[in-house]
């Protein structure tokens, strides 16, 4: 039996050809130099910070060359996947502030030319390009069983030989045509492996965009391209996928690395353009005793994406995080450039470190220094909008007094060196709830150095009675607190204090603190002046007479 025939016999229902793929997916009529990139993650369920990493950096790269960048879904290993794998995945890139030419767009949903971008979709064209394979001999059925496989590693492991299917080993390599055919149609399952044509004792020589030059010898083993359920495993998609798809440059994780020389051997048996190849190292985190490891599953879901959606992280400051683990120089470039946009940093993959590092209290730096930049209006924007999605009550009671709450995130913003007390949306109602009279009720008030009610009464009563009044500027109210101070026997400056302890009773500072508790219950706020210029005089008074 030829060949060709034993490829019909397995392959009865495939009538395309490889040439017909070459015309329906052409090459892309791109400028020179433009980059086609792609996130390709499995939908496994947890996304998190770390495989955000390579896509946003496969997501950035593009955008300089105009080129392209895509989303596919690599759902062939079935037994990983689970239920709403993909819309978390996209999810997570719209967290991020991400967006992608082509691909999944949804469970249901998908754009672009290149498609169809769900692994599990495309079985009619890889097994187009499989039954090729077997056509022209690179290729062939495999009936060994899973216990002669087991016999073969044990065999293997006690005369300390290297674990595999290849030379001696690859028992179906040269079983002849007819032998095969039989086998198949009596129903032996098999699986399809390439037939390799490479030595082990050769070096295949390449260039890893991240990793620099790189030696492995070549592969000689018959690694399993298809599995006996007809479904692809990894190193086969990804040659028919990423050439198909037109892929100039697969970023991926470091695993993958060992397995080059596999897919070079592939790509030259197609006569294929190779991609160029950036492996990625695994992203390490620094957990709260300060030690790095690896992100896990069950201890880490504070990393999934969903998470960083959930306490509001705007998606500016998580680009700029990545871009400071990716290129150990952006944030020599940030310095200089405080302004400029992500997107005129040169992003370099030999600058990428050998171990990236994601540190949660970094990230929390950078978000807490954009958000202080914001104006009141555009906190109030976002606020309003992460709150209908996580405390509509809160929604609710913002928009009903929305300058009121403009003015309250205006307190020490919009100014040289504004507060810089929010890093997330999730963070602002811890700060500002006081400000409201539906919140402030059962409150828990953080008296500090003067706690007697009795003397807090009387300090309050005096200050309300005779000194405040709303329409004092700040010095005005504020030399009128030195003279409440005074007038009770605490120092008016701090100085003073310190160097006649015995001499008052505290100083201004806990005067000033008496009258923040009272009227917030807080021992730390912004401007106390701010604060009670929006409570105004009624709500005020109505605080100072519950206590
Ligand atoms: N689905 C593969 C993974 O999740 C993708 C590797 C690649 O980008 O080629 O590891």
């Amino acid at each position: 039996m030829t060949n060709k025939e034993l490829a019909n016999l397995m392959f009865p229902d495939v009538t395309k050809t490889i040439d017909d793929y070459e015309k329906i997916y052409p090459k892309r009529d791109l400028a020179e130099g433009a980059i086609v990139s792609r996130y390709a993650p499995s939908p496994t369920g947890f996304v998190h910070m770390g495989n955000m990493l390579s896509c946003f950096i496969e997501c950035f790269v593009p955008k300089k060359t105009n080129g392209i960048f895509y989303l596919r879904i690599e759902d062939t290993d079935q037994k990983r996947e689970i239920e709403n794998g993909i819309d978390n995945i996209v999810s997570a890139i719209k967290t991020l502030g991400l967006d992608y030419n082509e691909g999944v767009i949804s469970e249901t949903e998908q754009r672009g030319n290149y498609g169809p971008y769900i692994q599990s979709e495309r079985i009619e064209i890889y097994h187009t390009f499989a039954k090729y394979m077997i056509e022209n001999d690179l290729a062939y059925p495999c009936f060994c069983t899973a216990q002669e496989m087991d016999e073969t590693r044990e065999k293997q492991k006690t005369r300390k030989e290297r674990i595999g299917y290849y030379g001696r080993y690859a028992k179906c390599r040269n079983l002849d045509n007819d032998e095969r055919a039989k086998r198949i149609r009596r129903g032996d399952t098999y699986t399809i492996r390439l037939k390799s044509n490479g030595d082990y004792h050769k070096k295949v020589h390449f260039h890893d965009l991240v990793k620099g030059d790189v030696i492995f010898p070549e592969n000689d083993q018959d690694i399993i391209l298809i599995k006996s359920d007809g479904i692809p495993l990894y190193h086969f998609a990804h040659l028919v996928d990423d050439h198909l798809m037109r892929t100039t440059h697969v970023l991926r994780g470091e695993d993958w690395l060992p397995s080059v020389p596999v897919h070079i051997q592939l790509f030259n048996m197609f006569g294929f353009e190779l991609p160029n190849y950036a492996h990625l190292g695994l992203i390490m985190i620094v957990d709260e005793n300060g030690s790095k490891r690896k992100i896990s599953k069950r201890k880490d879901q504070n990393f999934a994406v969903r998470h960083f959606h959930e306490i509001g992280m705007p998606q500016l400051p998580m680009q700029e995080y990545l871009m400071t683990i990716a290129n150990s120089n952006f944030e020599s470039w940030r310095e200089s450039n405080p302004n400029a946009p992500l997107i005129d940093f040169d992003f370099s993959f030999s600058k990428i470190g050998s171990s990236p590092l994601f540190d949660q209290s970094k990230l929390l730096n950078i978000s807490k220094n954009y958000l202080s930049k914001l104006s009141a209006k555009e906190v109030y924007d976002n606020l309003y909008d992460w709150a209908l999605k996580y405390d509509s009550d809160f929604a609710s009671l913002i928009s009903q007094y929305k300058e009121y709450t403009i003015n309250i995130l205006n307190i020490e913003r919009e100014q040289k060196k504004p507060r810089k007390d929010f890093g997330c949306y999730s963070d602002i109602k811890p700060y500002i709830w006081y400000m409201y009279k539906e919140l402030f009720k059962d409150v828990n008030y953080e008296w500090q150095n003067i706690n007697n009610i009795d003397e807090i009464k009387s300090i309050l009563n005096k200050y309300i009675d005779f000194y405040y009044d709303i329409n004092d500027d700040k010095d005005t109210w504020f030399n009128k607190m030195k003279l409440l101070a005074e007038e009770f026997g605490y120092a008016t400056n701090i100085k003073d204090y310190k160097n006649n302890p015995s001499g008052y009773k505290g100083s201004i500072v806990d005067i000033s603190m008496v009258i923040r508790v009272a009227l917030t219950s807080k021992s730390m706020t912004p401007d106390l002046y701010d604060i009670m210029q929006l409570l105004g005089i009624e709500t005020i008074k109505e605080r100072i007479n519950k206590l």
